[in-house]
């Protein structure tokens, strides 16, 4: 074997990821942009895009660490909301049951009024507004303190509820989430199958599963070219920039015992989800897959 994770067993195997991310927390943001070269933004990009998530929206990160994903959603909603804003005036002229800007309230639900009771139906009267809820899990303390830090320099705590917990046990109740996204998390669980199911407990039914995470490249070229960097390049910047050659070889080490595509999207299959698909990024170094609780 390259490297000497490849024997750990399964409980040896959560002690070491914990200590792999407690180690390079610090480092972990400057690690990924000087790694991926920067692409890791571009299919974080990618991966809000096709979540195309609506106001309103209560969204679960898993694994969320220093919160990359929650920060797109949060900025996503905004983005949303302002356009719904300026667009606002011209629809409810158009539509006389609408209320209009001026707060003339007709008493009749909009469309959208149905989708977002639609989308929350089991909150509690006091939760029952249009804003958007993000809650970031993940195992690892180091890695959450380093995203709430992020967060305050962005202004965005105060969209953001961060909350220590497993992946394979989450704390929070049955079909109380609209969408489930973990983000070159799920790689790093113990037990693959036990967060897949618990994605599903905790989703509304209609809510969305969706993961974004390292594939399997299938063109043979590249491929020789991704292993060469993978298992030369990376361990070397890992030890030259946070001084941790065995946590990056870990990295490299998981990437390639994940399963490929089509088996990962057969056990999203297996834990209940529906409508399973998966698309490549960047010839199938990493692959986003999506799943529906229906
Ligand atoms: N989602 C973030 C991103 O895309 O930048 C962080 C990804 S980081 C590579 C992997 C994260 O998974 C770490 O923060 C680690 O602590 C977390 N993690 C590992 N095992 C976990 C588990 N069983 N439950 C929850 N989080 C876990």
């Amino acid at each position: 074997t390259h490297f000497g994770f490849e024997s750990i067993n399964e409980s040896e195997k959560t002690g070491k990821v914990h200590e792999v991310f407690s180690n390079v927390a610090s480092k972990y943001d400057i690690m990924n942009d000087a790694m991926s070269l920067g692409v890791h933004r571009l299919w974080k990009d990618r991966f809000m895009q096709v979540l195309d998530p609506l106001p309103g929206t209560r969204l679960l990160d898993v694994a969320g660490g220093t919160g990359d994903i929650a920060f797109r959603f949060v900025n996503w909603i905004k983005q949303k909301e302002q356009q719904r804003r300026k667009t606002s005036g011209a629809e409810f002229r158009l539509n006389p049951l609408e209320t209009d800007e001026s707060g003339s309230d007709t008493g009749l639900p909009s469309a959208e009024d149905y989708l977002y009771s639609e989308q929350r139906g089991d909150l509690s009267d006091t939760e029952e507004k249009k804003d958007s809820k993000v809650i970031i899990c993940d195992i690892n303390q180091s890695m959450l303190e380093v995203g709430k830090e992020r967060a305050k320099k962005l202004g965005l705590e105060d969209d953001l509820v961060w909350v220590t917990g497993n992946a394979e046990e989450l704390p929070f109740p049955d079909n109380s989430v609209d969408a489930y996204t973990i983000a070159f998390g799920i790689r790093n669980v113990t037990h693959i199958e036990k967060a897949l199911c618990e994605a599903y407990r905790v989703l509304t039914p209609g809510g969305r599963f969706l993961c974004l995470e390292f594939s399997q490249v299938s063109n043979p070229l590249i491929s020789s070219v991704y292993d060469l960097y993978s298992f030369q390049v990376i361990p070397v910047l890992g030890e030259v920039i946070a001084s941790d050659w065995k946590s990056y070889q870990y990295l490299v080490e998981s990437i390639r015992r994940f399963p490929n595509q089509e088996d990962f999207a057969e056990m999203i299959r297996e834990a209940g989800f529906r409508m399973v698909t998966y698309d490549n990024l960047t010839s199938g170094v990493a692959a986003i897959h999506s799943g529906f609780k229906i």
